[in-house]
């Protein structure tokens, strides 16, 4: 497989540089590039730079806006009620993450329901916010205006990917972070997949005859001839993780992210391009107003109980939440962002369609690019 590695420094510019041309400030195009780069360099390709030509087509189209910010419906000490506007999420998320964190901060406790937000991206980065701010949080997400997923024992799709995230800090350490999507893989990992990176597991996809499968042209139709996945396309589904313990937590997430938030639930994708929405209902604790000074020790001693468990494959060993995508992350600082060469050239045309040219890869200046098998 042919595989580039992007040095993190010389691919946020460049994206920010796409963000820009296509309309952005140049604030906002930087922070929506962060965020991307940010989920390359915790492991979650499917949620990084992959999703630029989707991004810049939806801002296109106007169904994502640059420059938004956050309108206010409901509020009070401990709650809000948001609307995103549509907003870029990278720009919307983190404030309504600020706002948590500042009514937790005054109050322990603060609930605050996100709608109509454009893609979140990876919700680990709001988890990672917060807990740098020493809260604990919990987030559940739905995504209106997409159906990706069969409920368990269902073949036709009924919810979306639906991830849950959890964080709680560790003073002096990286946090703990819990963040996964509630689909067996999330569409973003097929989409990955159907661009010649990793392969899905081969009980991630259900057809429409119930046959189980790793194939991404369930989910996307036919895949030759064209680079341009659209998940209405595919006469599959993805499957929920967990049988009906994920089924059941995909179905809260619609819940509590498409319903009470007001905003709305996954439904029928209507023919054309895919305008998503994400709903997001989060938690905002301090755990200085429950357990107190108690609270880290007791997290570090569990921590450390947890991981001396002895491992199942000798050599290896148990990590707890959030040390994959720390590992990850400083392989990733240190070595570049790997990306397969048709999602880097998939960048590219949307680069050139906006009159950029982009950045020289190779040897010669300083690039390792080549074939990774
Ligand atoms: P995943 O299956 O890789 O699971 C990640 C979680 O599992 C992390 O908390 C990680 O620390 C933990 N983990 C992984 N390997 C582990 C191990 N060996 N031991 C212990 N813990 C381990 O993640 P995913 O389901 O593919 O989700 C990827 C990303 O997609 C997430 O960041 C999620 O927020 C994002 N997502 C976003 C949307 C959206 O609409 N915005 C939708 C779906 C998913």
């Amino acid at each position: 497989m042919n595989e580039l590695r992007i040095p993190v420094s010389r691919l946020t510019a460049f994206i920010a540089d796409i963000f820009t041309a296509a309309g952005c400030a140049r604030d906002e195009a930087e922070r929506i590039a962060h965020y991307l780069v940010s989920a390359n360099l915790a492991g979650h390709d499917s949620h990084g730079v992959i999703r630029v030509p989707r991004y810049i087509a939806w801002l296109k189209e106007g169904a994502v806006k640059p420059g938004q910010t956050l309108t206010i419906v409901n509020e009070s000490p401990t709650h809000a009620l948001v609307d995103g506007n549509r907003g870029f999420g990278q720009t919307v998320g983190p404030l309504a993450v600020d706002l948590g964190i500042e009514k937790a901060k005054a109050h322990g406790l603060a609930a605050i329901a996100l709608r109509r937000a454009g893609h979140l991206g990876r919700i680990g980065d709001f988890g990672e916010r917060a807990a740098a701010a020493g809260l604990v949080s919990l987030h559940f997400v739905n995504v209106a205006g997409g159906e990706l997923v069969a409920p368990f024992g269902g073949v036709e799709r009924r919810f979306s990917t639906n991830p849950v995230c959890i964080a709680c800090p560790r003073p002096g350490a990286e946090p703990l972070v819990l963040d996964f999507a509630t689909s067996r893989v999330a569409e973003g990992k097929v989409l990955v997949a159907s661009q010649g990176g990793k392969p899905v597991p081969e009980d991630s996809l259900i057809g429409p005859d119930g046959t189980i499968s790793g194939d991404p042209s369930l989910l996307y139709g036919p895949l030759e001839g064209t680079l341009v996945r659209d998940a209405t396309k595919g006469p599959g589904a993805l499957r929920a993780f967990g049988e009906h313990k994920g089924s059941g937590l995909a179905f809260m997430c619609e819940i509590l992210a498409g319903c009470l938030t007001g905003g709305a639930t996954s439904g029928p994708m209507p023919a054309g391009p895919r305008h998503i929405t994400n709903g997001m209902f989060s938690i905002y604790i301090d755990p200085q107003h429950f357990a107190g000074a108690g609270f880290a020790a007791a997290v570090e001693s569990y921590a450390r109980y947890v991981k001396s468990s002895r491992p199942a494959t000798p050599g290896s060993e148990v990590l707890l939440p959030g040390e994959p995508e720390q590992r990850r992350r400083a392989e990733r600082l240190r070595d570049g962002v790997p990306l397969s060469a048709m999602t880097w050239q998939t960048i590219c045309d949307t680069a050139a369609s906006l009159g950029l040219t982009p950045p020289a890869l190779g040897e010669d200046n300083g690039e390792r690019a080549g074939d990774r098998g």
